[in-house]
């Protein structure tokens, strides 16, 4: 397919409305406080939009109409059949508006329209077609038990179920959550990060016009508040968040001191990537090591951002990473040939360059190190890499969530699994070897969510679980798995005389 220009985003973009109210019970409404919060492209600093900064009296508007929709089963009540076809309804209108959406995801989080248009939208619509399909096909059981009873055992959606979701995939990371719990009957209420609310808030109109019942699907956006509302809310039951390992922390204690909502969460990462003597083609393990940390611009939970190397191919693997890399580069996000685009805000660009700076103390800059193109305004930082000497240092223990690769050499496979199981996380992990028992006695010992052998980031079909092991989190996205976060397991034990 022929991409398109530059100059069409930008007149796209120079005409787009940008809606920033709360979606609630099938209408946009402002905050009842009537408070907005800027949202602002960090491609160049500008304002993008003034947005409704929700409160208690929105979470509570939309929690109820959620809960009202539940009750009154306008949604819950249909035929799996029938909500199959409405939420099919709702994916190919996100296939529809493809080229709004992506630009909104663009402007709003600094994401490669190259990216946007082909994994983030996409991915959205295809993880609704992919529940919606599937719901119509999951039935329940019925179980051995005594003669004289009959012993089903069936899920039923949970409820009001909020999806708390971070900014570095929002429509992405948003569909994954919604769309199972949709699919399984329950109502939602989504809360967007307040760095890239605006795809999500879009979807709303789309979800009104596939057909999606009002109060079946809520959007409030807010700035810092609407998130520890939800989690404390007696009224949600359930909370499905995706972010950060310390919040993820507050809100399993916000769900104990309120009602024991179930709570999910998908947390950080630092994510080894194993490169072993025998790897077959390290071109290929190069590219893929460069793409595992810079895609994105390393605002990744799986960020391959500890790549852990055997010493006999150090130096010549490296060369070629160090070329893999500079193939990122930073640049115009709306330009369909940039393939780096700007970091989400001024304040985790700080963050990131104070982990490059921990960097330059500790270990040895082998590419990059700095922030670029300041003049635009946005937040641009080069692809980074350090040579890590001490096994405790700072940048290969903590989650930067930005393009900074830490290499850690080792002479053993025994030692490259210690290495990479001394974290507190367990999101993914890779390794590369030509050896089939060392690969699958390797992928065996690794504790992760997610083992990448011979590939990194491969897999973008709905088949696969998707989470953490570790202080990444519970439970899993995607897959028919996923429906079991959204339903609860009911046993009806049934007397026959
Ligand atoms: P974050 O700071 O933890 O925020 C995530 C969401 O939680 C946002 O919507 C945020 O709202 C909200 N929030 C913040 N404080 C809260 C509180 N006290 N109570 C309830 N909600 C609260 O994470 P982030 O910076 O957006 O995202 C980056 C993190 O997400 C990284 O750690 C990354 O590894 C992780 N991540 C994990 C996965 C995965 O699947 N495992 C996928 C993607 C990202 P505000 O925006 O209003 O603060
Ligand atoms: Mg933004």
């Amino acid at each position: 397919m022929e991409k398109k220009s530059l100059e069409y985003w930008q007149n796209l973009a120079a005409s787009l409305h940008i809606e920033g109210r709360a979606f609630i019970d099938g209408e946009y409404r402002d905050a009842a406080s009537g408070n907005t919060f800027d949202c602002v492209n960090p491609s160049d600093g500008t304002l993008l939009a003034k947005i409704a900064d929700s409160g208690e009296a929105d979470v509570n508007a939309a929690v109820a109409a959620a809960r009202h929709a539940f009750e009154t089963r306008v949604w819950a009540g249909l035929n799996p059949r029938k909500r199959k076809s409405i939420l099919l309804r709702w994916a190919g209108l996100i296939r529809a508006h493809m080229d709004e959406l992506a630009l909104l995801e663009t402007l709003d989080a600094g994401k490669p329209i190259s990216d946007t248009t082909s994994v983030d939208v996409p991915g959205a619509a295809y993880c609704v077609e992919w529940f919606a399909e599937a719901i119509d096909k999951v039935g329940g059981e019925v179980v051995p038990s005594d003669h004289h009873l009959v012993g089903l055992v069936t899920r039923e959606p949970i409820g009001v179920v909020a999806a708390v979701v971070p900014w570095n995939f929002p429509i992405l990371m948003a569909s994954w959550k919604f769309a199972p719990a949709l699919a399984a009957g329950n109502s939602v209420v989504l809360k967007p990060s307040e760095k890239s609310p605006l795809a999500a808030i879009r979807l709303g109109q789309l979800a009104l016009e596939a057909g999606i019942p009002a109060g079946v699907f809520n959007v409030v956006p807010g700035a810092g508040g609407p998130g520890k509302l939800l989690a404390l809310h007696e009224d949600v039951d359930c909370l499905a968040f995706t972010g950060s390992t310390n919040v993820g922390k507050l809100i399993m204690q916000y769900a104990g001191q309120s009602n024991l909502k179930r709570v999910w969460l998908e947390l950080g990462g630092k994510s080894p990537n194993i490169v072993m003597a025998d790897c077959a083609d390290l071109d290929r393990a190069a590219n893929s090591a460069a793409g595992a940390i810079f895609y994105n611009m390393g605002e990744m939970c799986t960020a391959g951002s500890r790549l852990l190397v055997q010493r006999e191919i150090k130096d010549k693997f490296l060369d070629k990473v160090v070329a893999a890399a500079r193939a990122y580069k930073p640049g115009n996000p709306l330009d369909p040939v940039t393939s780096m685009g700007a970091i989400i805000d001024e304040v985790q660009l700080e963050r990131v360059l104070g982990y490059i700076e921990a960097g330059r103390k500790e270990a040895k800059l082998l590419l990059g190190g700095e922030r670029v193109d300041q003049a635009s305004g946005g937040y641009y930082i080069e692809p980074t890499i350090f040579d890590i000497t001490s096994s405790d240092a700072k940048i290969a223990r903590e989650e930067i969530f930005g393009p900074v690769l830490s290499v850690i050499t080792f002479d053993t496979a025994e030692e490259a699994v210690r290495i990479a199981n001394d974290s507190d996380y367990g999101l993914g992990a890779a390794v590369w070897t030509s050896d089939l028992t060392t690969a699958h006695e390797m992928s065996r010992s690794l504790r992760a969510g997610t083992v990448w052998v011979n590939c990194y980031d491969e897999g973008g079909d709905m088949n696969f679980p998707f989470g953490g092991y570790k202080q990444s989190g519970n439970g899993r996205d995607k897959s028919l798995h996923a429906l079991e976060k959204y339903t609860e397991l009911k046993s009806t034990l049934v007397r026959l005389r």
